[in-house]
């Protein structure tokens, strides 16, 4: 679920959101209005409930409690919710863990104050860790922690500065995103950014820091404390499992099909007002689609790609073309990805989608 509204756009941000209105009542009726008409029809068992954005945790407590007991199957496992330190005075963490979130995600991004004004954050590195002490006291017992590194500036100390100060946190998740210029935000017009190689340096050191720590490295940027807390969420995203989407700009997946929802708010308000469903563009996809995604996604986790799926999408993929690569090993029937891999997946996809074969 989508909820599209910040404190204020941060200088990287190409997601869709907006200030948040003083009144959210008209959005959050929308959201459940959504949910509600999507899953009128059969009956669907939900593994994960995800609530993103923009920041979620600026809607209010009660709207969260009223939509969970929408979404409650007995099959419900994972329900997670982002937060954002910059909003730590405003939110009331003990409604959100009794609503029925057992993890959450802090928008932390750094623990240096240079770098959190570069990225354009409105917290500072003190309220980050506030936050990440308020909420750890709430009784949450699964917290990831958001970092981004390749920043304009970045040195490896200031990087090896933010993991080290992460650790002491000892959060169930980490996930470390090299940052993404994206056209149309300030930093991105700007081509504001580390280095190729340094950003290259920063993975490897995030990797040897947090293995060295426990953490296993399960997908290019995520790392789980034990096994039982990787994120089940983008693990679904990850293995294809259909989901659906909730919220302005929300995508869903059906298994043969994608489709987007409208990022204009007033156009999706409006949609959902007139009783309908606020799709702008759906695309179905082939079998070709569906192996390359295969690739895409599979090279990018420790789970791999698997032949013998590709194989069911009428695709065949020869293992000694990609492990002359280096960068993936074979285990039954399972391209992985070696660590230096996932850092190359977009090449690996792209070299594999150019040896696929017909079966
Ligand atoms: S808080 Fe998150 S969603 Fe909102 S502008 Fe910043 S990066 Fe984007």
């Amino acid at each position: 679920m989508h909820a599209p509204f910040c404190v204020k756009k941060c200088s990287y941000c190409a997601f869709s959101s907006v200030e948040k209105p003083v009144d959210t009542s008209g959005m959050c009726t929308a959201l459940s209005a959504e949910f509600t008409r999507r899953t009128q029809q059969g009956n669907l068992e939900f593994q994960t409930f995800y609530a993103g954005g923009g920041t979620p945790t600026l809607l209010p407590p009660e709207f969260w409690m009223r939509l969970i007991g929408l979404v409650r199957t007995p099959s419900l496992k994972e329900l997670t919710i982002e937060t954002n330190p910059a909003v730590l005075d405003a939110i009331d963490y003990s409604s959100l863990l009794l609503a029925g979130f057992n993890r959450i995600s802090v928008g932390v991004q750094s623990f240096d104050d240079r770098n959190l004004k570069v990225l354009g954050r409105r917290h500072s590195a003190a309220e980050a860790m506030e936050s990440l002490k308020l909420i750890s006291r709430t009784g949450f017992r699964n917290i990831s922690i958001d970092l981004i590194y390749g920043l304009p500036g970045q040195t490896p100390e200031g990087q090896k500065s933010d993991i080290e100060n992460t650790l002491r946190f000892k959060p169930q998740h980490i996930s470390a995103y090299d940052l993404t210029l994206e056209s149309g935000t300030p930093m991105g017009d700007r081509g504001e950014k580390a280095t190729e190689n340094q950003c290259a340096d920063m993975y490897y050191q995030m990797h040897e820091m947090l293995t060295a720590s426990g953490y296993i490295h399960y997908e290019v940027s995520s790392y789980a404390l034990e096994e039982q807390y990787r994120s089940l969420h983008n693990s679904s995203y990850w293995n294809r499992t259909p989901y659906i989407g909730i919220g302005p700009s929300a995508h869903s997946f059906t298994g043969n099909e994608r489709s987007w929802n409208t990022s204009s708010i007033l156009d999706y308000e409006s949609a959902i007002l007139h009783g309908k469903i606020p799709v702008e563009t759906s695309e179905h996809l082939t079998d070709e689609n569906a192996a390359h995604e295969i690739l895409a996604l599979g090279f990018r986790n420790t789970n791999g790609v698997n032949l013998t799926l590709l194989e069911q999408f009428g695709y065949r993929l020869n293992p000694s073309e990609m492990i002359d690569t280096g960068l993936v090993t074979l285990k039954d029937s399972l391209l992985i990805p070696t660590t230096k891999g996932m850092l190359f997946a977009d090449n690996l996809a792209l070299t594999a989608a150019d040896v696929l074969e017909r079966v």
